[in-house]
């Protein structure tokens, strides 16, 4: 049987959001009043990026390359997390063919940051925005989401073989 050509993987992340943390995602530093806690800069949608990511190439998840016990990647920029995925992925003879992720939460507004946060995620992939989609939804007061003290989101990613795997 000829094996697939293509793979879909899916992520997910979600952070409580708190005090005096700075509001990252998706790369893009947003003013905010609180922001995402974790041992990275907890960037939900680069995390969950990563994440669909090494699912669609069957490589584990961001927790098994960079663990949170790890003093190396304390604060760090999550999109070198992304690029080094990315690298992982090339190597094992993927190219990415789109990405499409959502975040949930309702505050802040994040429609005008959404097209920052394409151009980045475009940027450290080496990939033509159009292939990346950035959601923005709220969940209308419902939940941690709603309520301001988490932030979600959603990702997946397809991957295409470098080569004929058959
Ligand atoms: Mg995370």
């Amino acid at each position: 049987m000829q094996a697939a050509h293509f793979r879909v993987g899916h992520g997910f992340d979600a952070h409580r959001l708190v005090a005096g943390r700075p509001f990252v995602l998706g790369g893009v530093r947003i003013e905010h009043d609180t922001g995402p806690l974790g041992h990275s800069d907890a960037d939900v949608l680069t995390h969950a990026i990563s994440d669909a990511l090494l699912g669609a190439c069957a490589l584990g998840d961001l927790g098994a390359h960079f663990p949170d016990t790890d003093p190396q990647w304390k604060d760090a920029d999550s999109l070198r997390l992304l690029a080094a995925c990315h690298e992982l992925a090339v190597r094992h003879g993927w190219t990415i063919a789109n990405v499409d992720a959502t975040v949930v939460v309702d505050r802040p507004k994040l429609a005008p940051h959404v097209a920052l946060m394409r151009d980045a995620i475009a940027d450290v992939l080496a990939l033509d925005v159009e292939r990346i989609s950035v959601k923005a939804k709220t969940s209308e007061g419902l939940g941690y989401t709603g309520d301001g003290t988490g932030i979600v989101a959603y990702a997946v990613v397809l991957v295409e073989a470098l080569e004929r795997r058959d």
